[in-house]
């Protein structure tokens, strides 16, 4: 009862701040709607069409990507998530003809219309494509409004984002995990690491016997007080299981602990957010606006994380964390693919609540010498991209040895 009371007083004080209401009220359903169904683009620098004229699908090496081209010859570029190999036939026969030929201005429009000609594939296959070609016109409309994508979305707020690096095994021992985690300290100056207990979607099976109960008191021992310490479960977890699990995250003063039950069962997800003081984290598989909605309505989390790729992109997620924001909640996105990461550098550059600290998979390298200044980090933050667009200094060079990704693929 503690924690839901404070949680109301939080939710009451930020709808008091956003509309002068009594601070007993909890946010209406009408509310969060209205949240989510604002305007999300600024582009007044735009005076004329930018009708778009051809989007490609692209591959070179191990990387697709989605090449987008208005008739006056501006362009944006994005990358997959490394799903383009199967989901090019959505992206090909479904979402581009959609675009061809209209102002790239009146995205939100379209991205409405879309959804509307193609709801019955609402989920993760369908939002992907969209993602790839949202990115892409939103870096278009970038270099031609000469904006970081941030200032495209509401305006940028912030340069520097605070990250946790993420473990993603699941093959070490207790020992051999602290030691990884160690590694990934030393290699990217982070302060706060992640790494996955349970089984993933494992009824409540351990990936190794006796792991997770000897991980979490170590990671704090090993670690020390000075790193801040999240846990995954990936669905690992019925509540009961989920509870105690959640007691040992508590006594090591966690940050959070994310997916602790089936990612869709959202009873049981609450059951386990309602008994902890731990603020659980979930949603990185969630594809459905009524579903965060009902989430953040209900508390059943208490920090949501859309997928910028599996939610459909950065306009979906921006209305997400509009509503989580009226009930005093944070969103820290979940990313997927490698270059995900740039994506939740301008989604976390412009909104007002992303929690703590904002995932990193350790892939900067490899794209680095893409931006000018070449990404980089700086005492366990990122630096958000400051050119145009998504900030990749040249398409020509980035792109030279791609070619249009076989029809086979799609
Ligand atoms: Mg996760």
């Amino acid at each position: 009862m503690n924690r839901r009371r404070f949680f109301e007083r939080s939710a009451g004080a930020a709808v008091l701040a956003a509309s002068g209401a009594h601070a007993a009220d909890k946010p209406s359903i009408e509310q969060f709607d209205q949240a989510a169904a604002q305007p999300v683009l600024k582009l007044d620098a735009l005076k004329s069409p930018v009708v778009i004229d051809s989007i490609r699908l692209l591959r070179k090496g191990r990387d697709y990507f989605v090449h987008v081209r208005s008739k006056d010859g501006a362009e944006g570029v994005s990358l997959d998530n490394g799903r383009a190999q199967y989901l090019s036939p959505i992206l090909r026969q479904l979402i581009v003809p959609h675009f061809i030929g209209k102002d790239a201005r009146d995205l939100e429009n379209h991205l409405w219309q879309l959804y509307r000609d193609n709801y019955k594939l609402q989920g993760l296959a369908f939002w992907s494509p969209q993602a790839w070609v949202e990115f892409a016109i939103l870096d278009m409309l970038g270099r031609v409004a000469n904006k970081p994508i941030g200032d495209l979305l509401g305006g940028v707020i912030r340069r520097e984002v605070p990250f946790y690096v993420a473990s993603g095994r699941r093959d070490t021992t207790p020992q051999q995990e602290v030691e990884y985690l160690r590694k990934l300290i030393d290699e990217t100056g982070a302060k706060a690491v992640k790494y996955r207990i349970g089984g993933r979607m494992s009824r409540n099976a351990d990936a190794m016997p006796g792991r997770t109960k000897a991980l979490i008191p170590l990671t704090r021992k090993a670690l020390g007080d000075a790193i801040d310490l999240h846990a995954d479960s990936n669905s690992s977890y019925d509540p009961p299981q989920a509870i105690e699990v959640g007691r040992m995250l508590e006594e090591i003063k966690a940050v959070y602990y994310e997916e602790p039950c089936p990612f869709d069962h959202l009873e049981d997800t609450k059951k386990v957010a309602d008994a902890l003081t731990i603020p659980v984290a979930g949603g990185e598989q969630e594809f459905s606006e009524r579903r965060f909605r009902w989430m953040i309505a209900n508390r059943g989390v208490d920090i949501v994380q859309p997928d910028l790729h599996y939610y459909g992109g950065l306009i979906r997620s921006i209305r997400v964390a509009r509503m989580a924001k009226l009930a005093g909640m944070s969103t820290t996105v979940h990313i997927s693919g490698g270059f995900g990461f740039v994506y939740m550098l301008h989604f976390a550059s412009c909104v007002p609540d992303i929690g703590k600290y904002q995932e990193f998979k350790q892939e900067m390298a490899r794209y680095r010498d893409w931006f000018n200044p070449p990404l980089s980090s700086k005492s366990g933050s990122l630096i958000v991209p400051e050119g145009p667009g998504v900030g990749i200094a040249d398409i020509t060079a980035v792109l030279k040895g791609a070619s249009e990704a076989p029809v086979s693929d799609g």
